[in-house]
Order: C-alpha cells, then sequence, then structure tokens
C-alpha cells in the first residue's frame, strides 16, 4: 500500500507499540522506520519480529536523522529531551512531526516553535476524540458558570508517568481559563496547602496501577456540582489519532497545528 511513509521513534515504548500497530491497522499510511533510544537492544533487527510478528523489512535503528531522510511523518511518543532533538531533524527533512510527548517546558516548547516555522508539526497532549471534546464543553461550561463554580481538574494515570499533572489536565485548566477569561498562569494552583482562593483553577494527579487515563472537570457551587469527565480504555485511541494527524499534516503550510485542526474543531493553530 503506498501512502506517507511513517517513522515511529520510541518504537519499544507502551506508545510506539501501539502507533507502530496503528500505522499497519491504517489503509493509505506506510511503516518506513522504527526508531529507539541509543543502546537498545532491537537496533539492527526487524521490527516486525521484535514485536513477535511476521517480519515487515524495516529495521531498527537508533539514527533519526538517517530514518526521518526518507519519510513523510514522524510519530513521536519519547521524552521531552528526545523530542526537542527530533523536531530539528524532522523540519531538515520537511516531514510531518507529530508530537504524542508530554511534560514539555516553555524553553522545548519555543525550539518546536523554531522548527514548526519551516514544517508542519501536530502537537497535542491527548489525541483521542472524546478528550478533544472535552476541552470545547470544558470551555464551554467555565464560560457559563463564571466564578461563583470553582473549577478542578483531577487526572489518574499508571504509576511509571513521568510528568504531573498530565498534558492532558493542563490543556483541561488551559480551556476552562480560556472560557472564564482568564491566564491560566495567574489563577493555576497546583500542590496547594491552605485555603482555596476565588477563581482558583486546582490540579490533583494520582498515580497507580495500570491506568490508562482518566480526567474528570469539576465545578463546584453552593448546593450542586458538575463533573465532565473522560475515561481512556485503551492507548490504540491515542496512537489511531496519531496517525489520523500524520495523514492530515500531508501538504499542510509548516505550522504548529492541534488535534483540534486535525478533527476541524477550530484549534488554535
Ligand atoms: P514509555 O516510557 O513507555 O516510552 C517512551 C519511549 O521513548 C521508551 O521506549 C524510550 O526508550 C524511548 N526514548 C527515550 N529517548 C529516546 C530517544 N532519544 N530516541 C528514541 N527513543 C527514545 O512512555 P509512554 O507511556 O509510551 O509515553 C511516552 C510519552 O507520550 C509521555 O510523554 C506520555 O505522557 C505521552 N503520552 C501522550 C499521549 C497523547 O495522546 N498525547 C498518550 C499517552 C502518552
Amino acid at each position: 500500500m503506498n501512502g506517507p511513509g511513517i517513522v515511529v521513534t520510541g518504537a519499544s515504548g507502551r506508545m510506539g507499540r501501539m502507533a507502530i500497530r496503528a500505522v499497519l491497522d491504517t489503509p493509505g499510511a506506510r511503516l518506513s522506520g522504527a526508531v529507539v533510544r541509543p543502546g537498545h537492544d532491537w537496533i539492527g533487527r526487524d521490527i516486525g519480529e521484535v514485536l513477535g510478528e511476521a517480519r515487515l523489512g524495516v529495521t531498527v535503528t537508533d539514527d533519526p536523522l538517517e530514518a526521518f531522510a526518507t519519510a513523510q511523518a514522524i510519530i513521536d511518543f519519547t521524552t521531552p529531551a528526545a523530542t526537542v532533538a527530533h523536531a530539528a531533524l524532522a523540519a531538515q527533512a520537511r516531514a510531518v512531526h507529530v508530537i504524542g510527548t508530554t511534560g514539555l517546558s516553555d524553553a522545548d516548547l519555543a525550539r518546536i516553535g523554531a522548527a514548526a516555522r519551516h514544517a508542519v508539526i501536530v502537537r497535542a497532549g491527548n489525541f483521542s476524540l472524546g478528550v478533544n471534546l472535552l476541552i470545547g464543553l470544558t470551555r464551554q461550561v467555565a464560560a457559563a458558570l463564571g466564578e461563583d463554580f470553582d473549577v478542578e481538574v483531577l487526572e489518574a494515570h499508571h504509576g511509571a508517568k513521568l510528568d504531573a499533572p498530565s498534558g492532558t489536565a493542563l490543556m483541561l485548566g488551559q480551556a476552562a481559563a480560556e472560557g472564564r477569561g482568564v491566564t491560566l498562569a495567574d489563577v493555576a494552583a497546583h500542590d496547594r496547602t491552605g485555603a482555596r482562593r476565588r477563581g482558583d483553577i486546582g490540579f490533583a494527579s494520582l498515580r497507580g496501577g495500570d491506568i490508562v487515563g482518566e480526567h474528570d472537570v469539576t465545578f463546584a457551587g453552593a448546593g450542586e456540582r458538575i463533573v465532565l469527565r473522560h475515561i481512556a480504555t485503551d492507548r490504540g485511541i491515542f496512537a489511531r489519532g496519531a496517525v489520523r494527524a500524520a495523514i492530515w499534516g500531508q501538504d499542510r503550510d509548516p505550522g504548529d497545528y492541534d488535534m483540534l485542526d486535525v478533527l476541524g474543531m477550530g484549534g488554535a493553530g
């Protein structure tokens, strides 16, 4: 099957394996490379074979430059340091860079933004349709209710997750802040001690077991409360969203896009 050649980085990771499966399952997409961290024992082997499947004719490498050279898109669920390095290389190769990595600092985002001047980047803290709908609903409810309702974002993930709060929780907090017409940094409450301030948007994280990802946005008023909830039970939803983004990004103008753009739901662009 022809179609964009897609490289998956972090191919041995939880999301990397899912992304490979999603590429193979998507008509019109083709796996053209698999990149792992330097020193990994999969290097030089066939990616299908190491995943316990038929040979795919794609040799695992730790050299992103070589893998990206012939690719039309990169799907990247790795670490902030790796993703920043990949952004520059993907831009050089004029390949669409689909970034799922979370926990990126402002400095990381600035370097990724520089790459987006020359290439298409689609970055999302969450590639699921449901969460992107939840973002729109959160913005709408926050705008309707105002500061009489306290906003709290609670997220739960498996114990190996590196960053907290999750990228998705931050996007939900951002949506609530936009709905209220305030700047998130001015009202975000992390690691709270003491009484709640009026207007705070609070964040809390729970870690344990094999939780794929759960997010609640609570609007707590006097005598009533609204809870908007998303529960992910299968990482495949993120992987399929990322493949959709990789295909959507072909032939777009350079820029820093998000999943709302891909879904045609009017993201920031
Ligand atoms: P993981 O630890 O299972 O996988 C990360 C992989 O990246 C590992 O295999 C690691 O070896 C690899 N890696 C590290 N440095 C590398 C390098 N320089 N080159 C190539 N590979 C390298 O983690 P995970 O659960 O798969 O999550 C990865 C990231 O994706 C996290 O930031 C997580 O929060 C994020 N995530 C995003 C979404 C979304 O929808 N946006 C969904 C789930 C997870």
